[in-house]
């Protein structure tokens, strides 16, 4: 929050207030519809299809041991 202060002073890009959008799926590199898009920049995680944002979340609630 405090670091705000400093961007002020900082106007060297006028793109700077645009977050950095990816197309097309960290992983995997297929393109990414309007709605995974939308749902990487809510997580402000990287940009993931389905398939892999899915993954990602299952990592940790499926930590059942095997068996
Ligand atoms: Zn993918």
């Amino acid at each position: 929050m405090a670091a705000r202060a400093n961007l002020r002073g900082l106007d060297l890009e006028e793109h700077s207030l645009e977050p950095v959008i990816q197309r097309t799926c960290a992983e995997c590199g297929t393109p990414l519809t309007k709605q995974e898009i939308e749902a990487s920049l809510e997580t402000d995680g990287p940009f993931l299809c389905t398939i892999h944002a899915s993954e990602e979340v299952t990592l940790d609630e499926d930590a059942e041991p095997p068996g």
